[in-house]
């Protein structure tokens, strides 16, 4: 989930109340991986070669480690009951390499999620939601195409977060949507990441995953999956959870090792 660490979130949105309701909840573990988007970059970054020449819009701003490992440390000490990691969601990780590698050398964390919310648009990375309007069709399969290469150039992330995430944004709403239509591109990317031995996210902010779209990450060799809430808001910390599970073991995972653990096959 996201505090107000992350340049997205509303600072009343704290890790102390992300933790009182985690343990009101009964969840073992929360994680606070907050937004890494990079406006500015080093020159060995992909971004620079690609000769991409900014974001747009550009009101992404870097973490404060120190305020967000401060306040983890409180958090730490007041809730010995819950297990709390560390984290960063990295944004277009493939694309900026040496910045995110950088980050995590001087402030590293337990869980590092990877995600792609932009694509190149006329030499910017554009939010997905706006490129998917002048053709979501086009938009949706060269996203997931982008995944794969995400997957394959960085190995930093070890959860790969909202996989459809252009969905929460679709014309028309979520609900015209149709998962099945990019099958065999949602196939690809499961390949690619079940190669890797990496978790899918089954995040459940996004439009919930079908049972049938988790099956094929399970039946590409799929080993493991996250529950990831992408809570913004305490109150949507565990949002969903019991539907999510539900979906998870009808696709054939099992709890893993402990309650700690990712699923696994
Ligand atoms: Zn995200």
């Amino acid at each position: 989930m996201h505090t107000g660490w992350s340049w997205d979130t509303p600072t009343s949105s704290t890790m102390r109340r992300a933790c009182e309701r985690a343990v009101s909840l009964g969840l073992p573990a929360i994680a606070f991986t907050e937004h890494l988007d990079f406006t500015d970059w080093l020159d060995n970054d992909r971004a620079t070669t690609d000769g991409l020449l900014g974001r747009h819009p550009a009101h992404q701003l870097p973490i404060n480690v120190e305020g967000y490992f401060a306040e983890l440390t409180e958090v730490r000490e007041r809730f010995p009951e819950l297990r709390i990691w560390s984290g960063v969601e990295t944004g277009e990780p493939h694309l900026f390499a040496a910045s995110v590698a950088a980050h995590l050398r001087d402030s590293p964390v337990d869980r590092v999620l990877g995600s792609l919310h932009s694509l190149d648009l006329d030499g910017h990375l554009v939010g997905v939601g706006r490129v998917l309007y002048t053709d979501p069709d086009t938009t949706m399969r060269r996203y997931l195409g982008e995944l794969v290469e995400m997957i394959e150039e960085s190995d930093v992330f070890q959860v790969l977060a909202h996989v459809d995430f252009p969905r929460r944004y679709w014309p028309g709403g979520h609900d015209r949507y149709v998962e099945k239509d990019y099958e065999e591109e949602y196939r690809g990317v499961f390949r690619a990441l079940a190669s890797t031995g990496r978790a899918l996210e089954v995040n459940t902010t996004s439009p919930l995953a079908s049972v049938d779209q988790v099956r094929w990450f399970y039946e590409e060799g799929g080993e493991a999956v996250s529950f990831g809430s992408d809570a913004h808001a305490p109150t949507a910390i565990g949002q969903k959870f019991d539907l999510a599970v539900d979906v998870v073991e009808a696709a054939g995972f099992r709890p893993g090792r402990d309650r700690f653990d990712f699923w696994r096959r």
